[in-house]
């Protein structure tokens, strides 16, 4: 078998023909579900917009499923895999292509800034991915907020983290995640994946969603820092009103007045909850507390 053109992968005869012959063992740990669905792959390929000018960053390959279908779309692959018992497998499925790098690393070590900017040569890459669970916000959050160099990102994740990446406020999903990657891109479910599109079938749902990178941020505002304290402390503690959630919080040095103040300067009424403001609410919040930071920064010594 070993100098003949490899089978397509992505479905289940194969897929489990490679396990064997490798006696793979799944880890739990890295949240291995490879996809066994062509037409899942086909969906995911055609959101993603894959084209020869592409250079294309692969989250975790698997035993290359995807992989051999981003080689024969893009200009070029680099695919990121943790466990080293993959590397021998993805050597064997992936032989007949030379657009392909892999690289034996976790994703989360790497400096993506730099990673992107050599294999996109000046040009914004696409993130492709069917993302193991457990580091679906961290690595989605380190791309946007490294401003690492994307076009997109298409990847699947669990459809409740899908779901809460586009929700607007008012609902039970709205939260940090949606407001950063609303601040960042524009979010968009491409199609809801069943357990049986995977081996070993995970317990939830899965969903493909492409995030479309924006121009420039959703909103302006002066201390995009700032902005996400005031988000993740109102969602940190969702109960509470905005007040207290804002005061509690030992990442901001506000006191209950400076806040009550600020609220009601931005024209919300005192007892308004965090998770119904939108992204122009937060920034407006911001911006007052930056006035106020500056003020204390350059004390008016004339006036005392
Ligand atoms: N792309 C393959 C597919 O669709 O069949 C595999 C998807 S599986 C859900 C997730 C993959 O990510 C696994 O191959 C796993 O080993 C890899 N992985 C998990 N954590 C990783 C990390 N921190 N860095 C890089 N790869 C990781």
């Amino acid at each position: 078998m070993e100098n003949q053109p490899m089978d397509q992968l992505g479905n289940p005869k194969v897929t489990i023909g490679i396990i064997q012959k490798y006696n793979f063992v799944f880890q739990k740990k890295y949240g291995q579900n490879f996809l066994i669905d062509a037409h899942v792959l086909d969906k995911i390929l055609a959101a993603a917009e894959v084209s020869r000018e592409d250079a294309v960053l692969e989250i975790g390959p698997g035993i290359g499923t995807m992989t051999q279908r981003l080689a024969e779309m893009a200009g070029s692959v680099t695919a990121v895999e943790i466990d080293a018992d993959l590397i021998p497998i993805l050597q064997e499925t992936l032989q007949a292509y030379s657009n392909i790098e892999i690289i034996r690393a976790d994703i989360l070590d790497l400096d993506l800034c730099a990673l992107a900017k050599r294999i996109g040569g000046g040009r914004r890459i696409k993130v492709i991915a069917n993302l193991p669970y457990y580091i679906t916000t961290p690595i989605i959050m380190r791309l946007f907020e490294d401003h690492v160099p994307i076009d997109s990102i298409t990847v699947m994740v669990q459809k409740e983290v899908a779901e809460r990446m586009q929700v607007g406020p008012g609902t039970k999903d709205y939260g940090a995640l949606s407001l950063a990657v609303q601040y960042y891109s524009e979010p968009y479910i491409v199609a809801n994946v069943p357990p049986n599109c995977f081996i070993p079938r995970p317990k939830v749902g899965s969903a493909v969603i492409r995030l479309t990178r924006r121009e420039g941020p959703a909103v302006t505002v002066k201390d995009e820092a700032l902005m996400f304290r005031l988000i993740r402390a109102s969602f940190n503690q969702r109960r509470k009103t905005l007040q207290n959630g804002l005061s509690n919080a030992a990442t901001l040095p506000y006191t209950k007045a400076q806040i009550a103040e600020a609220i009601a300067a931005v024209g919300l009424p005192e007892t308004v909850r965090g998770e119904t403001l939108t992204l122009e609410q937060f920034a407006a919040l911001a911006d007052y507390f930056s006035a106020l930071d500056g003020a204390n920064e350059n004390p008016v010594v004339d006036r005392i």
